[in-house]
Order: C-alpha cells, then sequence, then structure tokens
C-alpha cells in the first residue's frame, strides 16, 4: 500500500496524493458493496479476492484503448498490481450510465424483462449523492442546479456514445455483451482551459457483461445477486482481453516526470 497521502477513500479505491501536482494515485481494493446500485435488498458489503488487481489492470487497458481511440481519460499510467496513476480532475457531480440492453432497476422500474435490446441506446444521469442514493435526474435539474453546463453536457454525451460503440465492438469480438455500464467525467484545468475528462474506472464493477452464448453475468451483478463465481467472472474478462495479470509489480519503471 502507498504511503502517500490518503484523499479520499471510497468503496473499492482508495485516493492518494501523486507523486507530482496535478496527479493522483488510485489505489484498487477488494472490497465490494452493493451500495450504489438500486436492490430489493439492504447494502450488503463483502471482499472478492484479487479484485482489485484485475480492475486496475482491467481498467488500464480499456482507459489505454479509448484514449488512443480519441476520447481524453484522466489515466496516465498503471504503477503497480493495485495502483494507477491519474489526472487530478474536479468530479461532475454526475453518474452517466449508458444502456444497451434492459438490466437491473431499469428492467424492473419499466417493467422490461431483463435482456430486451433497446430500440436505441439511452445516455441517463443519476445525480451523485451516497445519502440521496443517486436519484436519476434530467437534463433540466442538471441546468437548473449547475451541476453542468448544456455544453459540457453535449461533450459528456458525445464522449459517452464513443466509449459506448468502441467498447460495444471490443467485448463483441471475445464473446461478451456490453448490457451497460457507468461513467464519471471531471474537469482537468490546464493553465486558462478546462479539459473534460473520462475519469473513474472501466471494469467488471461498473459493467454490466454477458456472455454472447450463455448468457452468464461476468461482472459485479455476481455478488450484488449471491450467485458466487464473481472472481473467476472477473479473471475471465481479463483472460478474454487478453491481460491477465500475472506479472508483479516490479515489472514497471519508476516515476517520470509528467507532460
Ligand atoms: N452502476 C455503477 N455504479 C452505480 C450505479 C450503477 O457502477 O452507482 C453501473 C452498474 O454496474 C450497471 C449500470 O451502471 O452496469 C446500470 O446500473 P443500474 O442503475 O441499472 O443499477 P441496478 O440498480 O440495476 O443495480
Amino acid at each position: 500500500m502507498s504511503r502517500r497521502r490518503q484523499i479520499y477513500e471510497g468503496k473499492a479505491k482508495i485516493l492518494f496524493e501523486g507523486p507530482e501536482p496535478g496527479t493522483v494515485v488510485q489505489y484498487f481494493k477488494d472490497d465490494a458493496s452493493t451500495a450504489g446500485a438500486t436492490i430489493e435488498d439492504a447494502d450488503r458489503t463483502g471482499t472478492i479476492i484479487g479484485k482489485g488487481v484485475l480492475n486496475n489492470r482491467i481498467s488500464e487497458y480499456l482507459m489505454t484503448q479509448i484514449g488512443d481511440m480519441g476520447v481524453p481519460t484522466h489515466f496516465i499510467r498503471r504503477l503497480n498490481m493495485r495502483e494507477q496513476l491519474c489526472r487530478e480532475v474536479d468530479i461532475i457531480p454526475l453518474v452517466v450510465v449508458v444502456r444497451n440492453y434492459a438490466a437491473g432497476s431499469f428492467a424492473n422500474r419499466l417493467g422490461i424483462v431483463e435482456g430486451t435490446r433497446l430500440p436505441r441506446t439511452i445516455v441517463e444521469f443519476h445525480y451523485k449523492s451516497n445519502e440521496l442514493k443517486d436519484p436519476l435526474v434530467t437534463e433540466e435539474h442538471i441546468a437548473c442546479f449547475g451541476w453542468s453546463s448544456p455544453s459540457e453536457i453535449d461533450e459528456i454525451i458525445s464522449m459517452s456514445l464513443r466509449t459506448n460503440d468502441y467498447l460495444s465492438g471490443l467485448f463483441m469480438g471475445i464473446g461478451i455483451r456490453l448490457v451497460d455500464f457507468k461513467l464519471e467525467f471531471g474537469r482537468f484545468f490546464m493553465n486558462d482551459e478546462i479539459r473534460t475528462l473520462l475519469a473513474d474506472e472501466i471494469s467488471p464493477d461498473n459493467c454490466r457483461l454477458w456472455d454472447v452464448e450463455t448468457n452468464d453475468k461476468m461482472d459485479k451483478d455476481r455478488f450484488r445477486r449471491n450467485m458466487g463465481g464473481e472472481a473467476e467472472a472477473y479473471q475471465e474478462v481479463a483472460r478474454r482481453l487478453g491481460i491477465t495479470p500475472e506479472s508483479g509489480p516490479r515489472d514497471l519503471p519508476g516515476p517520470t516526470l509528467i507532460q
């Protein structure tokens, strides 16, 4: 574990001050929690052995691919098995959910059979608040309370849809259906400019990933729904992506100056 000053501890990650100004270190824990998702039973916490290592690796891979494809992200580089260096951003207080198929609370709320393909992709916004359990909000609410500007929202929607197109294809290529996923965005201040960056993580903790052939769940729903086999499912996602983390923390170079 890092000896750096801790900024924040969330359900699945700890944020530390980075080695250079304007950077943070994300530490991936094995802890899992059902909080944040609208499920029938009470909030539950637990541990999925090895989850942090796998999510660090999976998120590194996906963020790098998405960045190369032209969507700017906060990811700089992976530091070791559980830590990655990221740009420090001001998190926009919105949870952005992209849905290709009906699932979870969405399917329940609208009375649609889970797994139904949606006529078009939906981008929805939730106000980021643990106490309020991330309530669904409209662009009217966002504008009214100034959580984000209309132009920033346009950018967020466009970045979310491009990420969805890219990830849907990437996962389809390895026999996985991208049912839905959650994104977070941040504001990065560079001289006089503000840039919107994709932040947080992209991993089976915040995507619904179903095997194309069997519809087996390969994501955190295995934990949320007490199905078991979550560590094996995360491992299988990493294996299919070709990034199983067998190399240790010493395989990487030390800190370098950030441009
Ligand atoms: N999601 C997440 N964190 C949240 C809420 C949702 O990562 O706080 C992800 C979740 O894993 C799923 C998608 O966003 O891939 C849509 O989740 P939904 O709102 O349907 O959650 P549910 O209530 O169904 O668990």
